[in-house]
């Protein structure tokens, strides 16, 4: 059996008789979608050059796309007319628990199972002998219940909103209509108090709000506030999502008995009743881009979305993206500042320790130890930040010097000493831990620092603290996550080790002192994104520290003081390092001065991937449309990633339409091409990763 969707109806086509099938069964007798959801897949598939039946598989629930219907249903027992008339005193005489059931159904006229089972356990005994009876009768209908969504929780009073706060929600509430309002605020500031105060709005004038959050901000301690404030169960929306759950959450919000949806990035697609306001909060995190299939921006999306819908549209960051900045400078966006922390916090100071003139024990130089010392013996908590998960980046031989490689990647192998293996992270590839070189037949040792190996040497400095690591690899049993986050939120844990999954989102009470153990691979990033990327790194993980009365302070280790990236960073924060960066993009002309278009194809050969490359570079510079420059092919910064050849071809202009009839063409060509069958190809439309 196939699925298929009718995206609509003509009266003939171009395909022969007898290549048309008849479909055997309607599913929904109504539209699953509704004109404006439609027009935002149609959108997609035409902005992201992406074929429109993977853009309906992607917004729709996998359970509807199996045959599920689009509506609930709810077995429901009700009265026949027989058992209407009976006499009840008479039945319960001779079967009492069958003249309760009927006088339940008298009140109600008709109940579902799932209420009986609640108000008469043990009533499903009764049921065949009934029906027999023809005293009762089964029957099904849509589940129409529109109380969902209260939760029975006392709405709990905020904090009142201080100055900086009170003017962003005026004029984020002066607006009509669409519009899009950048909130800037630094971590702390108090951005979820004003969508807060947005969303009661909202749901007083009987709207719906959809929030969408990076796949790390989704927290349940950020659920549980919205919850706790709002005096309502938020649906959710996430990956992690049984296909029932998600179907569950779909449904109600096309029904409107969702109040407020809260989700990851294919939230974007959820169907809304009665749309009253989209919040796009951490609008920088480059996980609201899908970077594999339909690579597309659910930032991006949801303010054509609310364009669309004419309603309004709210980013939050305390590290807003270029872009985004960019277009507050061009007056598309309001921009509003909150730029002090709410509350009591003062924002953290931030220091560098100069690596070169500092001896380092496992990792930690000895001005970071004495901070973390001290901190400790305040009673306050640490915050470890290293971006690499593992033992050691990799293994080294100490004769020859040379490394463990993946065999199938350009790339490392990663010693991960608690499972005593070499994991490539690219590919998955994994083997036991060489003792001794296979080239020379020297012993082997780690090289460099991860996640795991750090945690080892923290416990050996500073026995009998409770330390805690927070990475994929520590966390991938269930609940194991949960049990670190509550640990760390109660401040029984003295150290936190963790990568980039720690940064975000998080509120650790207790958590005084940050830091960074190697930050200095950003400064050197081929991607022109890098410096901007590793800004925001360091001022989110460092927004963890000193979120309440105690003051923070946030220690980055680091090879190259010098840098100028740390002069700006130190002296003007975020905004001194996003403004000149700005003047550097638009003197490189690279966005948000221009727009791209990433072409990558792969292949088993290097040739195939290279010369079909090639052709679309010959197609793209004959297509006639002026203004769009081609750059490469050249092979990916990693060529070989899984035993396959990568390669890649930038389109860039300043134009977004000249970029759009370049890629047109090349689509229609590309397609029918015979290079085309050798390769994997895709186009990314406005690319993050240069890679
Ligand atoms: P952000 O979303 O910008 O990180 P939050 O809204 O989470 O900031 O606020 C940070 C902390 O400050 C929270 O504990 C919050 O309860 C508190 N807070 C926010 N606004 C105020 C205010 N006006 N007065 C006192 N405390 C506040
Ligand atoms: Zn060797
Ligand atoms: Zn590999």
């Amino acid at each position: 059996m196939q699925i298929g969707m009718v995206m609509e109806v003509a009266a003939e086509s171009e395909l022969a008789a007898g290549k048309l099938k008849h479909a055997k069964e309607i599913i929904d007798e109504s539209p699953l979608l509704s004109e404006n959801e439609l027009w935002l897949i149609q959108f997609t598939s035409d902005y992201y050059h992406h074929p429109i039946g993977e853009v309906v598989a992607a917004a729709l629930p996998a359970a509807l796309r199996q045959g599920k219907p689009r509506d609930s249903i709810v077995q429901r027992i009700g009265l026949t007319p027989l058992g209407a008339q009976t006499d009840l005193d008479a039945l319960c005489k001779r079967a009492r628990r069958q003249g309760e059931l009927i006088s339940l159904l008298r009140d109600a006229e008709s109940i579902s199972f799932a209420d009986l089972d609640e108000a008469m356990p043990g009533w499903r005994r009764l049921r065949s002998s009934m029906i027999e009876k023809s005293l009762i009768e089964e029957y099904e209908s849509a589940d129409d219940d529109l109380s969902g969504g209260l939760a029975n929780v006392e709405q709990e009073k905020g904090p009142r909103l201080n100055a900086d706060q009170s003017s962003a929600l005026e004029s984020i509430r002066a607006g009509k209509g669409f519009n899009s309002t950048l909130i800037d605020g630094v971590t702390g500031s108090g951005k979820t108090e004003v969508y807060l105060h947005l969303i009661l709005d909202e749901i007083a004038a009987g709207r719906q709000v959809l929030v969408l959050v990076p796949e790390i901000g989704l927290t349940p301690q950020l659920v549980s506030r919205f919850r706790r404030r709002l005096g309502l169960e938020p649906e959710v929306l996430h990956s992690g999502l049984s296909d029932n759950a998600r179907l569950a959450a779909w449904r109600a919000a096309r029904s409107g008995s969702a109040h407020l949806i809260v989700g990851t990035r294919s939230a974007i697609f959820v169907p809304l009743k009665s749309p009253g306001l989209i919040i796009v909060d951490e609008e920088h995190d480059s996980s609201l881009k899908q970077q594999e299939g339909l690579r597309y921006s659910a930032r991006d999306l949801a303010v054509v979305r609310a364009k669309k819908l004419d309603i309004p549209i709210v980013l939050g960051s305390a590290t807003p993206s270029l872009d985004t900045l960019q277009r507050c400078h061009d007056g598309a966006y309001t921009h509003v500042r909150l730029p002090s922390r709410a509350g009591k916090a003062v924002p953290p100071l931030m220091r560098l320790v100069d690596l070169t003139r500092h001896d380092a024990y496992e990792g930690l130089s000895q001005p970071v130890i004495d901070a973390i010392e001290k901190t400790i013996s305040r009673d306050g908590q640490v915050l470890i930040f290293l971006n690499r998960r593992g033992f050691a980046p990799t293994l080294i031989c100490t004769g020859c010097g040379s490394v463990a490689e993946c065999a199938r990647c350009d790339s490392r192998m990663t010693v991960h000493a608690g499972s005593n293996l070499l994991k490539c992270h690219h590919c998955g590839a994994q083997r036991g831990i060489d003792s001794e070189c296979l080239e020379c037949g020297s012993t082997c040792r780690p090289l460099g620092h991860g996640t795991e190996r750090l945690e080892d040497a923290l416990r050996s400095r500073f026995p009998g603290e409770v330390i805690t690591r927070i990475d994929s690899d520590s966390t991938r049993l269930k609940g194991t996550m949960t049990k670190a986050l509550s640990m760390a939120t109660s401040g029984e844990t003295r150290i936190l080790v963790g990568t980039q999954m720690l940064s975000k989102g998080h509120h650790f009470p207790n958590l005084t002192l940050v830091v960074v153990i190697n930050a200095d691979q950003g400064l050197f990033s081929t991607d022109f994104r890098g410096g901007e990327r590793l800004a925001q790194s360091l001022i989110q993980v460092g927004g963890r520290a000193g979120r309440e009365e105690r003051q923070g302070e946030v220690i980055i280790q680091t090879a190259f003081p010098e840098h100028p990236f740390w002069n700006e960073l130190l002296s003007g924060g975020y905004a001194k390092v996003a403004a000149s960066t700005l003047i550097e993009r638009q003197n490189a002309v690279w966005p948000p001065f221009s727009r791209l278009a990433m072409l990558r194809a792969s292949a088993t050969k290097r040739e195939d991937a290279h010369r079909f490359l090639e052709l679309a570079r010959t197609l793209a510079e004959t297509a006639g449309i002026d203004g769009v420059r081609v750059l490469g092919p050249v092979s990916a910064p990693m060529e070989r990633k899984a035993g396959r050849y990568r390669a890649q071809l930038l389109l860039q202009s300043r134009q977004r339409s000249c970029l759009h009839q370049v890629l047109n063409c090349l689509r229609t060509s590309l397609e029918g091409s015979p290079d085309a069958r050798k390769v994997r190809w895709s186009v990314d439309v406005d690319p993050i990763e240069l890679f």
